[in-house]
């Protein structure tokens, strides 16, 4: 856990501040969540907020409160960079690394002037003024909740507050299965809907917003599955066609590697799916255990996350990606078989 400058930040938000936050591109639930319930806290507190996104994100986010008022820099750019213009502090929340905005946005906050304060939970951070970073952490929405509580502002926590964050929560947990989620997530849970998450309403506009053609290309996910017990992996590929066939939108493919790891006996699972747009097929890798997803991008694939979900990308044809994904299998065998006892 880092923990930077805390005191220092406390004092300088000891006044009111014009403040711009910041999520990663292609943001998530998490990313989304955090931004947006820091920014209700921090307005709270007399501060005037910006959150500003690089780039879209999907419709089952949509109707997060506040998500009316995020700018996105892609398409509201002057209005974006005015914001930072004006701002006397950066939050970068939900990642790591100045890069993960995307080329254009970084290339605006490298300008940048005035200081940064981090709150993320992904492993190695690029060093920044302020810091609060813990990798063991469930969500960077848990760690806003923690931030309110080092503030001494529990209390302040409502309803619009308490629905961003448990979204967060839920979201980056798998629905609170994975790892990190904790006895003290749950706590924090609990307490967000003490304060007004209506969880039950949280799930379903998450969860059931499937679109027919969303269904449709799920199942050509699923016909496409190619497993290797021998290594213990599965993966699924999606070109570019099959997306343009079930009208593809942003967050289609969402959460669909992990019908990968689903199998039974599988530790490793992997999606590639083919952006043309972009020249590149993005990958998202899934693992129980201990084999190391985050290690394994970043040594192979230009990414990395945490150890159990991380993402990547390759500049070679679909077909090629997954030739050079499966050729590296056999170096992995011992640990991919030990990952994790069943
Ligand atoms: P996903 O596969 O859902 O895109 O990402 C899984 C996790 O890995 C998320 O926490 C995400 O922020 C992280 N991640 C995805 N792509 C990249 C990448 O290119 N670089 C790094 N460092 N992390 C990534
Ligand atoms: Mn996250």
């Amino acid at each position: 856990m880092i923990l930077k400058h805390f005191s220092e930040l406390e004092e300088f938000l000891a006044k009111p501040r014009e403040i711009v936050i910041i999520g990663h591109r292609n943001p998530d639930g998490d990313a989304v969540g955090s931004t947006l319930g820091l920014k209700h806290y921090l307005d709270k507190k007399g501060h005037s907020t910006q959150v500003v996104m690089p780039n879209e994100y999907p419709d089952f986010l949509h109707w997060i409160p506040g998500s009316e008022t995020v700018k996105r820099f892609d398409r509201q750019n002057n209005q974006s960079v005015k914001a930072l213009n004006r701002s006397e502090i950066v939050f970068l929340l939900d990642f790591n690394a100045l890069h993960r905005v995307g080329d254009d946005m970084k290339n605006t906050l490298e300008k940048y002037e005035n200081d940064f304060a981090l709150i993320d939970h992904h492993q190695q951070p690029d060093d920044f003024t302020y810091m609060y970073s813990d990798t063991s952490m469930s969500s960077t929405c848990q760690m806003v909740y923690n931030f309110i509580e080092m503030m001494g502002d529990v209390d302040l926590i409502d309803k619009n507050i308490a629905t961003c964050l448990y979204t967060g929560i839920m979201t980056d947990t798998g629905s609170f299965r994975f790892r990190s989620t904790t006895s003290r997530t749950h706590r924090i849970i609990a307490d967000l809907i003490d304060k007004g998450a209506e969880n039950d309403r949280i799930h379903s506009s998450v969860h059931d917003a499937n679109s027919y053609n969303r269904l449709l290309l799920l199942g050509q996910a699923l016909s496409n599955l190619q497993i290797y017990p021998e290594y213990k992996t599965a993966f699924i590929s999606l070109s570019q066609e099959e997306k343009d066939k079930f009208n593809y939108e942003k967050g289609d493919t969402e959460g669909v590697v992990n019908y990968a790891l689903s199998l039974k006996g599988i530790v490793f699972g992997v999606i590639f799916i083919e952006d043309k747009e972009q020249g590149i097929v993005k990958i998202s890798f899934r693992s129980k255990g201990k084999f190391s997803v985050n290690q394994f991008a970043r040594k192979y694939f230009n990414g990395g996350g945490h150890d159990n979900a991380a993402g990547g990308k390759s500049t070679e044809s679909l077909q090629d990606t997954i030739k050079s994904f499966v050729a590296l299998l056999p170096e992995y065998k011992e640990e991919l078989l030990s990952s994790y006892e069943e």
